[in-house]
């Protein structure tokens, strides 16, 4: 099995131990990654300090061609990567050549803002004076990522990430190392210098705390668990932090919906990525009218998706990432029906090897139940009952998380007042809660944290903005005091 290194300053850099990343479907390691610590992280900051000046200076539509060149490999290579993807997260096939084209168009929308990167002039309100802001890169940053979008999620850091101006420590998911690594490589092929892309791997508990104590890294950007960001927050100190934490989003079918489309959107939502996004569907909340018609159909769709690697081509559902999250899962069920839902499909684990989970769905859930509460992060739907659209919204927004939204209506006075009053980053209309683009804004409020990561308020994550007063009167002049 093939040994990778971490890069460090330019350098392949090995390490006294190493761990396995393992293919989900099957429980077999793939390769092996350096167990990195403290000390790697140090020399890291180290390279990633010295490179800034070199780095911050390079005119920006430069950084741009790198990213676009990174792009251009990428889409070369996106057949090959997608099915690393799918091997070594699990989702399956064309949900993994997905997450690699969100890579691509994101290098590729950052690249552009290399000849944009926009601040404001404006009005000074005494004379001969001119107002203006620039974008200024935060220094070193620190990026922490999760498993779930193995290429796309380091893309939505890297890529503004480099094009601020920033130099960088990337510490991917233990779970996915192999497909950080690749675009690790990518990088390095498109022309990163040395030092401006550090790439340590190893666990939480070393390297990510490491990088979050740093004195010498000034931002950190970060998606993944509520508990990990509440950590970081606490310890991180006066840097700049960046947080996507995740979600129990809702979708609200009305009674006037199309019943179809809702049914697509819901198994879409709730089952793609076996359930592991953070804007899966987890809670359909369902007009009282419409309930036991819509059930019907999901029960029966649920029931014949076919689990499987997410390499092979009769697969819709993948993989969940490892046996913890698939033990996870199971608890859930439990808590569940000791809660007093009522269990449709799924529910277990079939036989066999693999991290799979049955699709599940529960009828007779309440807004109090664990369930509809928790972030399962798997394939797990809970339904909940309303009757009129305050107490629908009132219900979408009893969770602490506000990520993701959707509602499925005919009216459109309904879906305004949905948009108006869910508390969440995102509301879809008549679509699911998944699929954002890139040169949208993404991030959500409450217990989500507040960070917006890609479109053009993903630059504000990685510069810091600089305003600049420029007084050509040739005297003194004092803002709010010579004001007549
Ligand atoms: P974590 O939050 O534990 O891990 C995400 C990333 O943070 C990984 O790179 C991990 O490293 C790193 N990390 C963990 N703890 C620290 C720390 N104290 N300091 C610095 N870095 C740290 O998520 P998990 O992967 O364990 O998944 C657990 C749950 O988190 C899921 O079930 C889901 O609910 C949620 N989640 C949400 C995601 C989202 O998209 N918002 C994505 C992934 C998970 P390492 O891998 O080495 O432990």
């Amino acid at each position: 099995m093939a040994a990778y290194k971490m890069y460090i300053g330019g350098e392949w850099v090995g390490a006294d131990s190493y761990f396995d990343t393992i293919d989900p479907a099957t429980e077999k390691a793939i390769a092996r990654f350096p167990l990195g610590d403290r000390k790697h992280v140090d020399m890291a900051a180290g390279a990633a300090k010295d490179a800034l000046p070199g780095w911050s200076r390079t005119p920006p539509p430069k950084r741009g061609l790198i990213l676009q060149k990174a792009a251009d490999i990428l889409r070369i290579e996106k057949e090959r990567l997608g099915r690393l993807v799918a091997t070594e997260m699990g989702k399956v096939l064309p949900e993994a050549l997905g997450d690699v084209q969100e890579a691509i168009d994101t290098f590729e929308y950052f690249a552009g803002e290399g000849r944009r990167l926009y601040g404001h002039t404006t009005t000074s309100e005494l004379k001969d004076k001119f107002c203006m802001t620039i974008r200024r890169p935060v220094g070193v940053v620190g990026l922490i990522t999760p498993w779930n979008f193995p290429t796309a999620i380091p893309a939505w850091k890297l890529a503004p990430a480099l094009v601020c101006g920033n130099t960088v420590i990337f510490k991917p998911s233990s779970d996915t190392p192999l497909c950080a690594y690749e675009m690790v490589k990518v990088l390095i092929k498109a022309g990163v210098p040395p030092g401006v892309v550090n790439f340590v791997t190893g666990p939480a508990s070393s390297v990510g705390e490491a990088i979050v104590k740093h004195p010498e890294i000034e931002g950190l950007s970060f998606t993944g668990s509520k508990a990990t960001g509440e950590w970081i927050t606490k310890n991180a100190g006066l840097k700049k932090v960046g947080l996507e934490l995740g979600g129990k989003n809702p979708i609200i079918v009305m009674d006037d919906a199309r019943l179809d489309l809702a049914v697509d959107g819901i198994l879409w939502g709730a089952f793609g990525t076996t359930g592991q996004r953070c804007t899966a569907t987890s809670r359909v909340i369902a007009h009282q009218k419409i309930k036991p018609r819509l059930l019907s159909a999901l029960v029966t769709r649920a029931r014949m998706l076919r689990l499987g690697p997410g390499v092979q081509k009769t697969s819709d559902v993948g993989p969940l990432i490892n046996k913890a999250a698939q033990e996870k899962t199971g608890k859930y069920v439990g808590i569940g029906i000791n809660e007093g839902a009522k269990l449709l499909c799924g529910g277990n684990k079939p036989a066999g090897r693999g991290f799979f989970f049955k699709p599940t769905i529960f009828d007779d859930v309440s807004p109090d139940m664990r369930i509809a509460r928790e972030e399962i992060f798997g394939p797990v739907l809970s339904v909940i009952g309303f009757d009129t659209l305050d107490e629908a919204i009132d219900i979408a927004n009893s969770v602490e998380y506000g990520l993701s939204s959707s509602i499925y209506t005919g009216d459109i006075g309904s879906a305004f007042r949905a948009i108006e009053r869910i508390e969440s980053g995102i509301t879809y209309i008549n679509s699911s809660t998944i699929g954002a683009e890139v040169h949208l804004p993404f991030g959500g409020v409450k217990g989500t944290g507040h960070t917006r990561e890609a479109g053009i308020h993903g630059l504000d994550e990685f510069s810091n903005i600089k305003t600049i007063y420029i007084d050509y009167s040739g005297k003194l002049q004092k803002a709010q005091i010579d004001v007549d």
